[in-house]
């Protein structure tokens, strides 16, 4: 039987909820379900306040919104991320000035931030690639000597932590993601928006509600409700969050055992990294390990593309990740010019190996055994 790369995760309550929500009679969002998930992570995290979004993308969406950007204006992104990330901002007239990745990991290198800033610069937005925290004291001592706004995209970071802080609690505003690739899902697709700034609360909520101020009608704070700003529709359907809660619900399960798996991988692979054959995902003392993902980086292009195939023809889907936006089709020509070598070498080398909730100890000693094989 062939190991694929991702597979979702039921923990058996999910279509249960589900028909809960259904036979509740209110189907839309912003209901029991949507109430409960939010809650959750206002509690669980201190955040302060939580909107559930039908996807990352949506939630980053809002957050570029609520950045009310001016055409031109700047906005520091890593150029190692996934396209919503840059796309959000693009959508707002922003301009994208991409940042490399540091040299020890993918992440945005805090210590390239200053030479990028200029007076149009609004906004920097760290990715917390594998649910490993950036440097958000470097970042946030930055943003604020220069009055800019930081936008945490923690889309995998559910459950993680920089120096004892939870991910997504640092920035002002930040998004998570519950796509099915994620450690947590909300039935294939979902998001969550973190306001942790009390500025963008009351906005949120309105942009959240088609521009309008519905959440504080219902709360019976105005006596009618209106189109009061921009907005549109995000939010989820209630079966949706139900989907989510059953997730919720079993968090910790979920984590444990993907700690598990991930330290397992880390022990069986240590003796191979140490012959220097490949490095293995790097860990800073300022971050948690929420296990989003288990990656190697190889020496170079053809190692990996080797290691790949290799894999491959042992039933074994191991895949690479992002390409460098900076020399997308779509952005090459809008690029600056400056090379991001750190980013580059991470689009060439990185390799992610199955990692899901579902794998077993004794696959990933099967796959540490062939990966041995291939790289001997
Ligand atoms: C998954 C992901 C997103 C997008 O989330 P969706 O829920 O798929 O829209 C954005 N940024 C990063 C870093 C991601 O990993």
């Amino acid at each position: 039987m062939a190991i694929p790369f991702n597979k979702p995760h039921l923990t058996g309550k999910e279509a249960h909820y589900m028909y809960q929500a259904v036979y509740n009679g209110k189907l839309s969002g912003n209901g029991e379900f949507t109430k409960k998930c939010q809650s959750f992570f206002e509690g669980r995290y201190g955040f302060r306040k939580c909107l559930l979004t039908t996807s990352g993308t949506d939630a980053l969406e809002m957050c570029a919104m609520l950045c009310e950007l001016q055409r031109g204006d700047e906005v520091i992104i890593p150029s190692y991320t996934f396209v919503s990330t840059a796309l959000a901002f693009l959508r707002e007239g922003a301009k994208v000035v991409f940042a490399d990745s540091m040299k020890r990991n993918p992440n945005l290198d805090a210590e390239t931030l200053e030479s990028l800033i200029t007076p149009r610069t609004r906004v920097i937005v760290p990715v917390h690639y594998a649910g490993v925290a950036c440097d958000m004291d470097a970042i946030m001592t930055v943003a604020k000597k220069h009055n800019l706004l930081v936008v945490e995209d923690a889309a995998q970071a559910v459950d993680s932590y920089y120096k004892g802080r939870p991910l997504g609690g640092i920035g002002h505003l930040a998004a998570f993601s519950f796509h099915e690739t994620k450690n947590i899902t909300a039935g294939g697709e979902g998001g969550l928006l973190v306001v942790n700034d009390e500025r963008f609360v009351r906005r949120a909520e309105i942009i959240w509600e088609k521009g309008t101020n519905r959440a504080e009608f219902f709360r019976g704070e105005v006596n009618k409700y209106g189109w009061v700003d921009m907005g549109s529709s995000f939010l989820p359907a209630e079966i949706n969050a139900a989907f989510l809660w059953a997730q919720l619900e079993n968090l910790d399960e979920i984590q444990d055992k993907r700690k598990q798996l991930w330290q397992r991988y880390y022990e069986l692979l240590q003796p191979l990294s140490e012959r220097g054959l490949f490095c293995l995902p790097d860990i800073p003392k300022y971050a948690s390990n929420n296990a989003h993902m288990f990656y190697l980086t190889l020496p170079d292009l053809d190692t990996r593309t080797a290691l790949i195939r290799h894999l491959k023809e042992n039933d074994i889907l191991a895949v690479f990740h992002y390409l460098s936006l900076h020399s997308s089709a779509y952005y090459a020509d809008k690029h600056d010019g400056r090379e991001l070598p750190n980013c580059d070498r991470y689009a060439d080398t990185l390799v992610r190996l199955p990692m899901y909730y579902d794998l077993s100890i004794e696959d990933v000693e099967h796959i540490c055994k062939v990966i041995g094989e291939g790289v001997a």
